[in-house]
């Protein structure tokens, strides 16, 4: 309630949020395609506060822009700390209705770009049809903008409650995450033919398929032999510090040893 609104104010006022980074993973090689960066929020009394707890409370009460901001911040320092190190990796940054509402939000993650010394194609934006961002025309002009300016969209969520069929092809979408509740259902055989449509339409748009949650060896085959283009899940790794992702690439390699 309002005490944990309070205290994620302050938490966001000493600028003590944490952003974790999380592989996404081509299906055919297993290459790092980039890393999806995810808020952390610890405190020593509330221990790891879990963002569906706050990112709903952030959108309702003012605070997301400011969220947003910061984590946007944080994953453009880390992409370019990778980039120096010569890992040409992405980064993918979710975002909410209320930051496509400000004005001039194209122009910010831009001017971001330019002082991290970033191409604004190595960025992602993830949105998602929870908010039904994609029927408010401010929104839509917003998402417009930054695709037009070269920014990477994805749909985040996609099969889930809210998804916009329609929008779909309305916006230029370069990416579509299958949201991971039907991602699950995949393994049964009533649900994967839904699944198989969806990446088969991705591919007829030229869109790349996210396959969400992968947390073992088959799931990641399934997937893969259904074509989606881009895997993501612990299986690979649990979302991890800048400087553990930073050994994941150096290491050379996507998946994670078999534990002894
Ligand atoms: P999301 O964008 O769908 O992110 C994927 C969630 O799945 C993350 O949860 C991630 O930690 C989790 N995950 C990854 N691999 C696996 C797996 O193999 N199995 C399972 N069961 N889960 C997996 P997380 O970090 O708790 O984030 C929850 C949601 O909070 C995100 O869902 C996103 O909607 C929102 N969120 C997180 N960071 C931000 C942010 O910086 N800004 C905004 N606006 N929303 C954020
Ligand atoms: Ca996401
Ligand atoms: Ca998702």
């Amino acid at each position: 309630g309002n005490h944990l609104f309070s205290r994620l104010r302050q938490a966001l006022a000493e600028k003590r949020l944490e952003a974790r980074f999380q592989p996404l993973v081509w299906a055919k090689t297993e290459q790092v395609q980039g890393f999806e960066a995810l808020v952390r929020w610890h405190e020593t009394d509330l221990g790891w506060v879990p963002p569906d707890r706050f990112i709903p409370m952030a959108e309702a009460r003012g605070l997301i822009v400011e969220l947003g901001r910061q984590m946007a911040d944080a994953a453009f320092r880390q992409l370019s700390i990778w980039r120096e190190a010569g890992h040409a990796v992405g980064i993918s940054v979710n975002i909410s209705k209320r930051q496509l509402q400000e004005s001039g939000f194209c122009e910010e993650m831009q001017d971001l770009a330019r002082v991290h010394r970033l191409t604004v194609d190595w960025i992602t934006f993830e949105v998602t049809e929870r908010q039904s961002l994609l029927h408010d025309p401010v929104c839509r002009g917003s998402l417009e903008r930054l695709g037009a300016a070269g920014f990477r969209l994805s749909l985040d969520d996609f099969g889930s409650g809210h998804s916009a069929f329609d929008m779909v092809a309305e916006i230029a979408f370069r990416e579509l995450k299958i949201d991971m509740g039907l991602c699950r259902k995949a393994a049964s055989t009533r649900s994967r033919p839904i699944v198989q449509a969806i990446v088969d339409m991705c591919g007829t748009l030229e869109l790349d398929s996210v396959a969400e949650g992968i947390e073992d060896e088959t799931q990641a085959r399934l997937f893969s032999e259904m074509g989606v283009t881009l895997l993501q899940g612990y299986y690979f790794s649990p979302p991890m510090t800048g400087e553990a992702a930073m050994q994941y690439l150096s290491s050379g390699k996507s998946r994670r040893e078999p534990q002894a």
